[in-house]
């Protein structure tokens, strides 16, 4: 048994932090995958309580769903306008951003039918080259006749691709080329950075910030002096404590061999609750520890799918026992850190959390 502890009040102080970072640009909240997997519906909640009122999300069912929690929010869909969405944004008042003059004309095809101008944001590409529409392709775009006619178009998008790197120097291009659009569409409302551009450049606020992940307690970056408040707690039940003998093994592949008399305790999480197998530990390396009663102990052996085994024979004597818990990742383990040696981000282990926990909003 696992359980995730969710703290909706540093949630919330973190949203204000980053609001107060941007100073006099607009923050708004990404809760695309269920809000990065801590739950879009108690997430999105305490953002609005926090002062949030725009929102963005990845594909039109989550739009859906933030649509019936909340009423009066402003919800963007972040991948576009998908053929044939057109009435179900409308329906739920979600305001596409568009990424290609095909999405454009759909959108403009659909205001035009129905004798409205609806809002929609334009997507430019500044150097990520993933979505978005070309930048001189924008640029005719706005210029065109047709840019500002059939649909409200309330604001320009554009999305870092190395944010997380503050000295790349594509940062300062991307962030060149999308004011010079400015003049094209001056009363849009212009957005760029995501968590790591909010945290660590002010030239990137533009209008309007975007983060996610900061939100949710990472710093993408590391080393910036703003304190990102830890939001996640996942923690595990000791399932039992065993002694193992000099020179037997512990788990599938007996690739950890006990090298003296060892305590080993047994805790139910694996990878199915998205504890990643490459956390499991040898005799030659320790990729991942756990925190039990004021101390840290090494996953040895491979990580099954309901289990992970730690060795705690240096810890006191009593301080470890069956229906105690560990904490894998939270207050005194960061969630950066299992990230990092799982060679991966926060964002992937958030969002691939499984759905078995005991969940705990505080
Ligand atoms: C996910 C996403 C964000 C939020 O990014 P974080 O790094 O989590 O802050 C912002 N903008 C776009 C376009 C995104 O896809």
């Amino acid at each position: 048994m696992a359980q995730l502890s969710v703290n909706l009040g540093a949630l919330k102080e973190n949203y204000r932090t980053l609001a107060a970072l941007a100073g006099s640009s607009q923050c708004a909240g990404v809760v695309k995958a269920d809000a990065y997997g801590l739950g879009v519906e108690p997430v999105s909640r305490a953002l609005w309580d926090a002062g949030c009122r725009i929102f963005f999300v990845a594909i039109l069912s989550e739009a859906a769903t933030l649509r019936s929690l909340l009423p009066n929010a402003e919800i963007y869909l972040l991948n576009g306008l998908i053929k044939g969405a057109a009435p179900g944004c409308a329906q739920q008042n979600v305001r596409p951003v568009l990424a290609s003059l095909e999405e454009i004309d759909e959108w403009s095809q659909f205001c035009r039918d129905m004798d409205v101008r609806l809002p929609a944001a334009v997507h430019v590409d500044t150097g990520i080259n993933r979505l978005g529409l070309e930048y001189d392709e924008a640029i005719r775009f706005f210029q065109s006749a047709s840019a500002f006619r059939d649909f409200n178009l309330c604001m320009v998008m554009s999305h870092l691709a190395c944010g997380d790197e503050p000295a790349n120097e594509l940062n300062q291009q991307q962030v060149a080329k999308f004011e010079a659009l400015r003049d094209l569409a001056p009363d849009a409302i212009f957005s760029l950075a995501n968590s790591a551009g909010t945290l660590s450049a002010p030239d990137t606020h533009f209008d309007m910030v975007r983060p996610g992940i900061a939100l949710y307690g990472s710093d993408p970056i590391g080393k910036t002096s703003t304190t990102i408040k830890p939001v996640v707690t996942l923690s595990a039940t000791i399932l039992q404590v065993r002694d193992v003998a000099v020179g037997q093994s512990v788990g599938y592949g007996s690739t950890f061999v006990c090298q003296r008399p060892s305590k080993v305790a047994i805790l139910g999480l694996g990878y199915a609750d998205g504890f990643f197998r490459n956390l499991g530990g040898s005799n030659a390396q320790t990729r991942a520890q756990v925190y039990i009663a004021g101390h840290l102990a090494p996953v040895i052996g491979r990580v099954s799918m309901d289990m992970i085994c730690v060795d705690v024979t240096d810890l006191p004597d009593n301080s470890v026992s069956r229906s105690g818990n560990a904490e894998i990742f939270g207050e005194k383990i960061s969630l950066d850190g299992v990230a990092y040696a799982s060679q991966t981000l926060s964002y992937e282990v958030l969002t691939r959390l499984g759905n078995r926990f005991n969940r705990v909003y505080r």
